[in-house]
């Protein structure tokens, strides 16, 4: 069983279980390695509905400190950090300060639209799929040039409601993010969690992962797990995917360094 390394906690308003039965659940399903990524806090308040408030790091940190004493599964601590306009003001300083095994990045808003919330999933029907897209690649490129985080969480997120540009159009936009990803020698996480969303497709799509193959892009994975059981969530298919697409290893992270792991599974 491979790794997970994305998961939340209850801080961030938005998933429910205590760590520790997050780690329970690792352990019921023999996953011998795991990293809580919750999300991080921003006080120039970005999106505070879904995040911890500054006030609540501390405590994120002590809990994951305290289950890191247990002897199976091996838990690391994370962080997914969102990049947006602005943001760097804040975590450049803030992230060169902790001793986190891995930062993941992501993005989950187009100027003010958060395009992935429920929500405000309705303004997809007024605008134009494909400048939208092109929109965030733009964003992820931004993302990536900042050389903070160490991860591009669910890459192609803006497919989570099924709407997809054509695949001329996607490639467009894809190659140069990719190529940016490449050079700031990022890994793309593969995220399971967009099989529990209206697309039913892990993050990224295989077409995309090939490309990121092409460039030797690493992989990680996660399950983005939002409560105890969904730990490990769809594992065998993110697996395949990866074989798919070609890999034969994935990365696991200590103290913000890639360790290279051959992709071996024993079901
Ligand atoms: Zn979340
Ligand atoms: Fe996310
Ligand atoms: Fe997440
Ligand atoms: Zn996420």
């Amino acid at each position: 069983m491979q790794a997970d390394f994305h998961m939340h906690t209850v801080l961030c308003k938005h998933a429910t279980g205590t760590a520790a039965d997050y780690v329970k659940s690792a352990r019921k399903k023999n996953i011998p390695e795991i990293c809580f990524t919750d999300h991080a806090p921003a006080p120039d308040g970005y999106d505070s509905k879904h995040r911890m408030a500054i006030d609540d790091f501390p405590k994120y940190e002590a809990m994951i400190r305290e289950l890191q004493e247990c002897e199976y599964p091996k838990v690391l601590y994370g962080i997914e950090a969102d990049y947006y306009k602005g943001c760097e003001r804040f975590l450049r300083p803030w992230l060169a300060r902790q001793n986190f095994d891995m930062v993941i990045g992501s993005i989950h808003f187009i100027k003010d639209w958060g395009f992935d919330n429920p929500d405000e999933r309705n303004v997809w029907d007024s605008i134009e799929v494909t400048n939208t897209w092109s929109e965030y690649f733009k964003l992820i490129r931004k993302m990536a040039k900042t050389k903070l985080y160490d991860v591009v969480a669910h890459l192609d997120l803006p497919k989570k409601f099924g709407h997809i540009p054509p695949a001329k159009d996607l490639n467009e936009m894809l190659c140069p993010a990719l190529d940016s990803i490449a050079e700031a020698g990022m890994v793309i996480e593969l995220n399971a969690s967009g099989l529990r969303r209206p697309v039913k497709e892990v993050y990224p799509s295989l077409s995309v992962l090939k490309l990121a193959r092409e460039r030797d892009i690493l992989i990680c994975f996660g399950s983005d797990a939002h409560s105890p059981e969904e730990v490990g969530y769809a594992f065998d298919s993110t697996f395949k995917l990866a074989r798919d697409a070609g890999y034969t290893h994935c990365v696991h992270f200590r103290e913000r360094k890639k360790l290279l792991t051959p992709l071996i599974h024993d079901v």
